[in-house]
């Protein structure tokens, strides 16, 4: 098998344990899950869904917002694989249709070094906003971050765990693939490995000679 050119990694489920953007809905944006559900039927978009969210955030002081970035944890080999992503020279890019502050927060924290492109949240003086830098019209999925439209390489590797991934999944070369991506990949017929943790990724990369 050819080798990987470039890694592209979700961030929320597939980096983080539990998904931070979902977690903190459920927290502080009653009612969050009638619009997750109508995007995840595929009745609205992604980006139309944030905004619905977004707007039902509510009483969430800069110290709630702050612990709450604080306690979102990630996969116990997540350090572990970027070190071997790191060794063989591969390139590694977080595509999150999430939150771009999260990701930056819990990068700092492991002093993390990793480009990533995710919606923009926006919290100033008690309100949130949200931007999308990188929708794209075209893209099949309507995604708030359209994930196909930043890959550039012929050969590369994705990881993910949710319907936030289905606009790249089947056009990667190698996929590996957990919870709802593994259910919607072994329904399709879309070639993946399925994956627990970031152990059993650098174990299959290594035992297929990928990177
Ligand atoms: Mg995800
Ligand atoms: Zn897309």
């Amino acid at each position: 098998m050819k080798k990987i050119e470039a890694i592209y990694c979700d961030f929320d489920g597939t980096i983080t344990k539990e998904d931070s953007v979902n977690s903190f809905f459920e927290m502080y944006a009653p009612n969050w899950t009638e619009s997750e559900k109508l995007w995840v039927e595929g009745k609205i978009s992604s980006k139309e869904n944030a905004i619905i969210q977004v707007g039902l955030l509510k009483n969430v002081s800069q110290k709630q917002f702050d612990d709450y970035i604080n306690s979102i944890e990630i996969d116990d080999y997540f350090l572990d694989f970027v070190d071997y992503v790191k060794s063989h020279g591969i390139k590694l890019t977080i595509l999150s249709d999430g939150f771009d502050i999260f990701i930056k927060k819990v990068l700092e924290r492991y002093n993390l070094d990793i480009p990533y492109f995710a919606n923009k949240l926006i919290f100033e003086n008690g309100k949130f906003d949200i931007k999308f830098p990188y929708y794209n019209d075209k893209c099949d999925k309507k995604a708030g971050m359209c994930k196909c439209q930043k890959v550039k390489e012929k050969s590369f590797c994705y990881i993910g765990d949710g319907t936030s991934d289905l606009c790249i999944a089947s056009k990667a070369d190698v996929l590996f693939a957990s919870k709802n991506l593994h259910k919607y990949c072994k329904e399709n017929n879309i070639k993946h490995s399925h994956f627990k943790s970031f152990r059993n990724i650098i174990d299959m990369l290594e035992e297929d000679s990928l990177v």
